[in-house]
């Protein structure tokens, strides 16, 4: 499908079918295929393991080449139905290919000839491949707030997977960034409820646009359900406490909107709430997910989480109690991933009547019901004419597209950015010269931070400097990320004599899951000391910062004239990052959470008002609990944007009606830009303490120098709805405060 024609195409997708509609022919032969097999056959379609366990030299394996016997003995002897991911390594799209043919040919020689479904991560962009396409980080698409791009990465992911012979996508994540020290923050659309529930459910039509059938349409995945994103100490896989009603508010509406949207699977959360793992809890996996909010299609566990439950989380005394709770709260399909014990425990939890034969067919049922919708029953292998659909030019266009909108201008002090290309300009920094730091997690492996397995051509923001300034800028290569080590600062300061302007790259080398697990919100101390060392030059410095999460940089912000957050923004990292510097492109992206300015205020744009003022003395308020160094929605334009007044369309919202909102937007400025328009409201008054702002609409516009657009939003009273105590999604009457831009208006709500 041409990229152009995506957006309506979907459109038109999500109106007219419904993608979990199931055929009567469907369900017809799954009843059938379930009442011929065997218990192993059964528990078999429930096993997940990694492709080491299969791959010759298991973990060692460099090239993705299979090990036959290993492969026979999990498909013919373990029955297995679905393996996952690869090595250590990335291998060539042509190797995933003969990989999959391998897997279902062994498939092929079972008694029922029941084909394997293969998992892979493309959180942003495909993983493990080497040449495909990467994008920016959820938490940079979501700077963007267009959801457009998140619809054409997303597409341009399930081509690719789809060349490679893989079907089911293990993403969007859905995970709601709450809390900034998390090591998966980059993964998640950021703070807000809105644009992770805009964004994720975009994906997922997306990545199943096509249909299933189709030769480029994936099985998404919604992760981690639910609540991962909020761990109390910061660090992956800990315990988080929330109480149910603010995981209704903040958590579950991503998942729900994705469920609507026709999401095929859901992984688990690997961490506990409450004191409860996610992976045993009955009441979130069949009452919540399943019965409250009619999810039908496959859970599947996170990675060895279910043996946890025992090893880890301390909940079941024995290996096999785990693999009971796990299954009988309603797990589907168990990642175990690196051995058969799964199986083996199952299948004695059985025997024992521990876990009943109907939970297991239900779990199977949906798993074969999967397989159908995905064509695997027709044709499991690679389709002859997919692999033309990797790595096409065109993505590197939508790529580079992507970058470009999430750069989000952080400050621009007495407009010193753009930069003349006639500058002399010192590149610095540790991120200069590398390209991981600009990439981040889940890109070519695991941790991102390979750069052996980069496309040759990825560029470091020290090459497009040079491009841009036809070789004069200077730059200083430091590598690596060791908050131990030194840099040369003789060497900066010595530079710096003979330069006009320091553009310094500071931020987070690329890490995944626990090892990115920090201490300390704030910059490494030695990259804030080599920031200072070059203010001190006395020389304008422009800090790029290419990071997962908002690292504190307060110390040094007031000392750097231009400050531009690059975030993780995929392959065209530098490119975005350059053409932004020099005014080549004029920069839109918006923060999607808000950059703290010290460690002990972590608050976020959505907060309570008691969280807004602080009681001095003696009930003498300030009005400062909000003070992040940069806000919720922040990001600065080479234009300016002027809003008119507010208008309605009626002063009153009333029961089940709507109310229109229009208001004009000015580019006064002297250069065409694109800009969002956010819609904010406030209840004045609630029956539980309302939020001082949520975000509840936002448009993205593109404006020529000295044109005016009429911006309209509609809203409902479902718009304006909050969980209430008794855990109802419920929209009180009363006044509002609207917020659009810098103007203000209020407006009444009567049921
Ligand atoms: C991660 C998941 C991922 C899975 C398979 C886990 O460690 O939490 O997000 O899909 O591994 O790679």
């Amino acid at each position: 499908m041409p990229l152009k024609r995506l957006p309506a195409a979907l459109l038109s997708l999500l109106l007219l079918t419904n993608l979990h509609a199931q055929t009567p022919e469907i369900n017809r032969k799954v009843e059938k295929l379930i009442s011929e097999m065997t218990i192993d056959e059964k528990i078999g379609q429930m096993t997940q393991v990694t492709l080491a366990v299969v791959a010759k030299g298991g973990w060692s394996n460099e090239d993705g080449s299979l090990d036959p016997e290993a492969l026979r003995h999990a498909i013919l002897d373990y029955k297995v139905g679905s393996i996952l991911n690869a090595t250590a390594h990335a291998v060539s799209v042509e190797k995933w290919r003969s990989v999959q043919t391998e897997i279902q040919d062994e498939a092929k020689k079972s008694r029922l000839k029941i084909p394997v479904i293969y998992g892979l991560d493309g959180m942003h962009g495909q993983t493990y491949t080497l040449n495909s396409t990467l994008f920016p980080q959820n938490i940079a698409m979501a700077a963007t707030r267009n959801p457009e791009l998140v619809a054409q990465a997303a597409h341009i992911t399930a081509n690719e997977l789809r060349a490679s012979g893989v079907r089911w996508e293990f993403a969007p994540v859905l995970d709601c960034g709450r809390q900034p020290l998390w090591s998966r923050f980059p993964e998640t659309y950021g703070e807000d409820v809105y644009i992770g529930k805009t964004m994720g459910a975009t994906a997922v039509r997306a990545y199943q646009a096509d249909g299933l059938t189709s030769p480029t349409g994936v099985a998404a995945c919604m992760k981690h359900y639910l609540a991962y994103s909020a761990p109390r100490s910061g660090k992956d896989r800990s315990p988080s406490y929330i109480p149910e009603i603010e995981l209704r508010e903040y958590f579950l509406p991503q998942f729900r909107d994705a469920i609507k949207a026709g999401a095929a699977t859901i992984m688990i959360n690997s961490g506990e709430i409450n004191g409860v793992p996610v992976h045993a809890s009955k009441y979130l996996l069949t009452e919540l997910l399943r019965n409250e909010m009619g999810f039908q299609g496959v859970i599947v566990t996170d990675w060895e989480d279910i043996i946890r439950l025992h090893t880890r989380h301390l909940v079941a005394n024995s290996p096999r109690q785990a693999v009971v709770m796990a299954i009988n709260a309603g797990v589907d399909m168990s990642m175990v991933p690196s051995d058969y014990s799964f199986f083996d425990l199952l299948k004695e939890a059985v025997q024992k009547n521990e876990v009943p034969v109907s939970r297991i067919n239900d779990a199977v049922r949906r798993i074969l019901i999967l397989k159908y919708r995905l064509g695997l029953f027709d044709n499991p292998y690679p389709e002859e004419g997919t692999l033309a659909n990797f790595g096409k030019p065109e993505y590197q266009v939508a790529a580079l597209q992507a970058a470009q909108e999430s750069m989000t201008l952080l400050k621009n002090q007495n407009n010193i950015l753009p930069l003349s290309k006639d500058k002399k300009i010192l590149v610095a920094g540790p991120s200069a010269s590398s390209i991981a730091p600009l990439n981040g997690a889940w890109s070519y492996t695991w941790q991102g931070n390979q750069e052996q397995f980069y496309p040759a051509d990825s560029k470091t923001i020290g090459e497009t400097i040079s491009e841009k300034t036809g070789g004069k800028a200077t730059v200083i290569s430091v590598k690596g990320f060791d908050s131990t080590q030194n840099f040369d600062t003789l060497k900066l300061k010595t530079a710096a004599a003979d330069a006009d302007i320091i553009v310094l790259c500071l931020g987070e080398n690329a890490y995944a899951e626990s090892p990115g697990n920090i201490r300390d919100l704030a910059l490494p101390e030695n990259q804030m000391a080599l920031a200072r060392v070059a203010a001190s030059t006395g020389k304008p410095v422009i800090l790029v910062l290419t990071e997962g999460r908002p690292r504190l940089i307060t110390g040094i912000e007031p000392s750097m004239q231009g400050i531009l957050m690059a975030y993780w923004s995929g392959k065209k990292t530098a490119e975005a990052v350059a053409d932004v510097l020099f005014g080549d492109y004029n920069p839109n992206g918006i923060l999607p959470y808000s950059y703290p300015r010290y460690s002990g205020e972590i608050v976020l744009y959505d907060r309570k008002h008691t969280e807004d003022v602080r009681e001095i003395f003696n009930s003498n308020m300030t009005w400062d609990g909000y003070n992040p160094l940069f806000p919720f929605g922040w990001g600065l334009s080479y234009t300016q944007f002027k809003y008119g007044p507010i208008s309605l369309s009626a002063p009153v919202l009333k029961g089940s009606g709507s109310i229109k909102i229009n208001i004009t937007v000015t580019n006064s400025g002297s250069r065409d830009g694109k800009h969002s328009v956010e819609l904010y409201t406030h209840q004045q008054y609630a029956s539980i303490t309302p939020n001082m702002k949520r975000l509840r609409a936002f448009k993205k516009i593109n404006l020529k120098a000295g044109e005016t657009q009429t911006v309209s939003f509609t809203l409902t009273a479902a718009d304006l709805a909050f969980v209430n105590t008794n855990l109802k999604t419920v929209t009180e009457p009363g006044n509002f405060d609207l917020m659009i831009g810098d103007q203000k208006l209020s407006f009444s709500y009567q049921p």
